[in-house]
């Protein structure tokens, strides 16, 4: 099997090490999501992402998002969506990671993770 029929995990959504050749333009964009949700938006890097959920990365954003719990109002629905840096190249070497993929703990989007 190679790499890319892996590339999905069985729930159908994609594994989050697919996402590291990625990981200096590419970060997780993680939503309190309607219907009872307030909102609220955070930011996870690839890396940190990876790092919740098992360094082989082979856990799913899906799975990922399940992991989540907003800290501002306990909701268990959060989308993960997949964003792009903006940023030009130069930009992006000079100043890092968006500050607020590196402030952004995603355990702050789900200060109490409950192990599975
Ligand atoms: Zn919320």
């Amino acid at each position: 099997m190679s790499a890319d029929d892996d590339a999905i995990g069985a729930d159908g959504y994609v594994r989050l090490r697919c996402y590291v050749p990625l990981r200096d333009t590419t970060f997780f964009s993680l939503f309190c999501s309607e219907p009872r949700g307030c909102g609220r938006v955070a930011s996870s890097s690839t890396g940190r992402a990876i790092s919740l959920m098992g360094e082989d990365g082979n856990r799913t954003t899906e799975e990922f998002a399940a992991r989540l719990r907003c800290a501002a109002c306990g909701n268990r629905r959060i989308d993960v969506r997949v964003s792009i840096d903006p940023r030009t190249h130069e930009t992006r070497r000079r100043e890092g990671l968006l500050s607020e993929v590196c402030d952004e703990d995603p355990a702050s989007a789900s200060s109490s993770l409950s192990e599975p």
